[in-house]
């Protein structure tokens, strides 16, 4: 056994919005919270509730997302909790052909306690969580008091500074 210790407040945002062979999007999200539990050196700490949000950027063809965030601990690095993750997608049945394109699962990390990385994969924090409602909106319901490790701004700050017509509800 590793005596690596868990890293805290780890951010996993959760997205859907096609079905899965686990059912409905809500359906394949509440899966993959259960699989994120059971993974090795993981520990889940808090959800937030389901909201639904319009795709970005906006696609009026597209199913609105079922969109969460959790927090967990880790005793895995980014690049194989990202690994891990990835897995998870790719057993919903995601087949990856164009950004933003519909999915029945997308997860991705959206920060990594204090860590900060601007190059390799994964970039966390997630270089466009600060400007998407359906990861801000769901963090701020389970970490009011996260603030951005670059640039030292609170959730409720950078929820404020959104650009204007997002459109998202709790589900
Ligand atoms: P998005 O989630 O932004 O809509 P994708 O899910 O298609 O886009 O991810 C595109 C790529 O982004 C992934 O293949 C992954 O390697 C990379 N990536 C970089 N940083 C992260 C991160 N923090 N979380 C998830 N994926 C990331
Ligand atoms: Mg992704």
């Amino acid at each position: 056994m590793s005596d690596k210790r868990f890293t805290e407040q780890v951010y996993i945002g959760l997205g859907a919005n096609l079905p899965s062979g686990a059912g409905r999007p809500v359906e394949t999200l509440e899966k993959a919270v259960a699989d994120i539990a059971a993974l090795n050196g993981v520990a889940l700490r808090r959800r937030s509730p389901w909201f639904e949000s319009a795709p970005v950027p906006r696609a009026d063809d597209q199913p609105w997302y079922v969109n969460g965030v959790i927090e967990v601990a880790t005793k895995l690095t980014p690049a194989d909790l990202l690994a891990a993750l990835q897995r998870l997608e790719a057993e919903s049945g995601r087949v990856r052909t164009v950004v933003n394109a519909p999915r029945p699962l997308d997860l991705d990390i959206v920060a990594f306690g204090a860590h900060v990385a601007v190059t390799g994969t994964p970039l966390v924090p997630h270089p466009r969580m600060v400007e998407r409602a359906f990861v801000l909106l769901p963090l701020q319901a389970i970490a009011p008091g996260w603030r951005h490790p670059v640039s030292g701004r609170s959730v409720a700050e950078l929820i404020a500074a959104l650009p204007a017509g997002q459109e998202i509800r709790l589900l």
